[in-house]
């Protein structure tokens, strides 16, 4: 029967979360005809849980995005309200950019960016059902009927899949608080066969800062000189503002332990895994029963708004047990809340069911993004509907590219790489959020030099707008000047230890890029020697500077990454009988059916593939070309 479509798109991306947004930009930057259909409108862009983006590892994400021309980096120095670089005092491989944000402003900036955006329609609906043609995706129906065309669509749901929420024992359908749940297409998925299970994550409740006894509290100051996210950005002109910090104590602790049999997350109301890295009141208090108390950040949500985040209580206690607990906290004690905390149980999909480009396996042109892949936070969905809106838009028949290759990064790239390859290759039985600890070449996935990882490869790929690609093109012309002018610049030891550089005097001149790998040795001190380099500037000097304290590392990890490179250059045909492959446990080769690897490299990060297992499969893909 052939279908009457109501209107026609080349991608259409469900969800105006952080996934959808940077999907639906994404696509639209290469060119594809691209909608975003929203259950509202006017929550685009809504924070659910913590009003802040960035963080350790998260703050890379963004760095990243922003590299790729991304939206969210831009939003946030919109909307930052406490710029803080997180490890200031650390090297800068771990370094991680925060901004507190005021939700507000987050959520204007958002959709004032998206409603501008070249290719991209914003529709307000619910999506109800796919529209399929075998194994292909054709359109999606919606709520109210309509039916629409696409040749690819991104879901990015969250944790509206039959969304569950939780308070004692309390439980009530819905995405998020006051948002009906997504039921329908979560029984089409799983009917379609994907692997759907549970997760759970938590919020804490959202307190009236006028009633807070802040006098009572320690200060957390911005950092007096904000950075910002974006490349882009040339200044941080929101306002900055104060958090305060209080703990929690044995009184709170005492509560919760006698409550414990009301908290579903131990009274056995809730299947699904919580984020082990972003535990609630209840777990902590379990888990590190010799802990006599636990830091809550207070964090304002807004400049014009006097809700309060109290971060680091989310929990699932009933009212009362909320009520009294809160009273127990310094500075809380007559706290007024204006919406309690809550947990939500929702379904996910397993994501080793999707290819390296966040397609689904067994669905042509289904893409899956954020949340609904088994993460958790708003800088891991939306790395990954950036990379889902570039290969969804690259099966759109107006883009056209010169290669067929897939928009793909890997772990010696980028972060996102680190994502999208763990989620593929481990899956994500737990909220997974991301950690400078999971990337292996973090010496140079560094947040200061994301754009030089990423942006001419955005610039090939077509996804970087001309300003950023004109921007870029004189950062980087600084930038070669500046180390061309360090690496030329050379003095004697006696001429530098007139200068105060103390160095050995062993009669070999030093030029000013060796002379900056001394821990002791600033730019500053050289310009007293070479008032040349006065003349470049501070964020040029700050990244030469980086580059000569790395740089003794930086031959060692690439030796690795060329190793990790030949690994990943190895292909496994995608119809490897993996039973007629000798040498291989049972457990091993389920294993390996299951995610059905690309590379011999993404075989051997799968959890319990023995190294013996991957030259078992190595020589038999040689033998196999042979
Ligand atoms: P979301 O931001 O949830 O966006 C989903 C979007 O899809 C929404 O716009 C929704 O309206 C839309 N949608 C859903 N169904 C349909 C449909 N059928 N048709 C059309 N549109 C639809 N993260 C942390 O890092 N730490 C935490 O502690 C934490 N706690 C959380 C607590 C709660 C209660 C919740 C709800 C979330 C929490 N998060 C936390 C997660 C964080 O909010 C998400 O990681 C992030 O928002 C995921 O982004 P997303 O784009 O995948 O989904």
């Amino acid at each position: 029967m052939k279908i009457q479509f109501d209107q026609e798109y080349d991608v259409i991306v469900i969800g105006g979360g952080h996934a959808g947004c940077e999907a639906a930009a994404a696509s639209a930057r290469l060119g594809a005809n691209t909608a975003l259909l929203t259950n509202k409108l006017e929550t685009i862009g809504v924070m659910s849980c913590n009003p802040a983006i960035g963080g350790l590892g998260k703050g890379h994400l963004v760095r990243e995005i922003d590299a790729l021309d991304g939206v969210m980096g831009k939003v946030i120095d919109q909307a930052g309200i406490q710029f803080r670089m997180l490890n200031a005092s650390k090297g800068p491989a771990v370094r991680g950019p925060r901004a507190q944000a005021d939700r507000k402003l987050y959520r204007e900036a958002m959709q004032k960016t998206l409603k501008n955006y070249p290719n991209l329609t914003l529709l307000e609906g619910a999506a109800d059902d796919f529209i399929l043609d075998d194994n292909e995706i054709k359109g999606v129906k919606t709520e109210d009927g309509l039916i629409l065309k696409a040749q690819a669509v991104i879901l990015t749901t969250g944790t509206f899949l039959r969304g569950l929420i939780h308070r004692g024992t309390d439980k009530i359908p819905a995405g998020r608080v006051g948002e009906k749940p997504t039921v329908n297409l979560a029984e089409t998925l799983i009917n379609l066969g994907f692997p759907m299970q549970r997760l759970k994550t938590g919020t804490p409740a959202r307190l009236d800062g006028t009633t807070i006894d802040w006098g009572a509290l320690e200060v957390q100051k911005a950092d007096s000189n904000p950075v910002p996210f974006s490349y882009m950005t040339e200044k941080i002109t929101v306002p900055q503002i104060d958090c305060h910090i209080t703990y929690t104590n044995e009184n709170t602790h005492q509560i919760i332990r006698d409550n414990l049999h009301l908290a579903p997350m131990y009274s056995g109301q809730i299947d699904g895994t919580g984020p082990r890295y972003c535990p609630s009141i209840e777990d902590k208090v379990v888990r590190f029963a010799d802990k006599n108390r636990h830091q809550i950040f207070l964090e304002p949500e807004g400049l014009d708004d006097s809700t309060v985040y109290p971060n680091g209580i989310s929990n699932a206690l009933p009212i009362d047990v909320q009520a009294t607990m809160l009273k127990t906290i310094r500075g809380l004690e007559n706290a007024v809340v204006k919406e309690w905390a809550y947990a939500i149980e929702y379904d996910y999909c397993d994501p080793r069911d999707l290819k390296n480009t966040l397609e689904s396996k067994r669905l042509k042109g289904l893409f899956l993004a954020g949340q609904i892949n088994g993460t958790t936070g708003y800088e891991e969905a939306a790395a990954q509907g950036l990379m889902a809106g570039l290969n969804a838009a690259a099966q759109a028949a107006s883009v056209s590219r010169e290669t067929a290759n897939p928009y793909t990064l890997d772990r010696a790239q980028a972060y996102i790489g680190v994502l999208i390859d763990d989620l593929i290759s481990r899956g994500a039985p737990e909220p997974y959020r991301m950690f400078t600890s999971r990337a292996e070449y973090r010496l140079l996935l560094r947040s200061d030099n994301a754009d030089q990882r990423l942006t001419d490869i955005g610039i090939e790929w077509g996804c970087v707008g001309a300003e950023r690609q004109k921007h870029w093109a004189g950062k980087k012309t600084a930038l070669a000047a500046a180390r061309a002018m360090v690496k030329s610049l050379n003095e004697t030891p006696s001429k530098l230890i007139e200068k105060g550089v103390s160095v050995n005097q062993d009669g070999r001149r030093r030029n000013a890029f060796e002379l900056l790998r001394y821990p002791d040795v600033k730019w500053e001190q050289l310009i007293a020697i070479w008032p040349e380099l006065d003349e470049v500037e501070a964020p040029i000097r700050e990244q030469v500077e980086i580059d000569a304290l790395y740089d003794g590392y930086m031959g060692r990890q690439q030796a690795e990454i060329e190793s990790f490179r030949r690994d990943e250059a190895l292909k496994l045909p995608q119809s490897l009988d993996y039973s007629q492959i000798g040498g291989l446990s049972n457990e091993v080769r389920q294993k390996l059916e299951m995610v059905q690897p690309e590379t011999l490299g993404a075989a051997s990060r799968i959890p319990g593939v023995t190294p013996a297992a991957v030259i078992a499969l190595l020589r038999h893909v040689k033998k196999r070309a042979a």
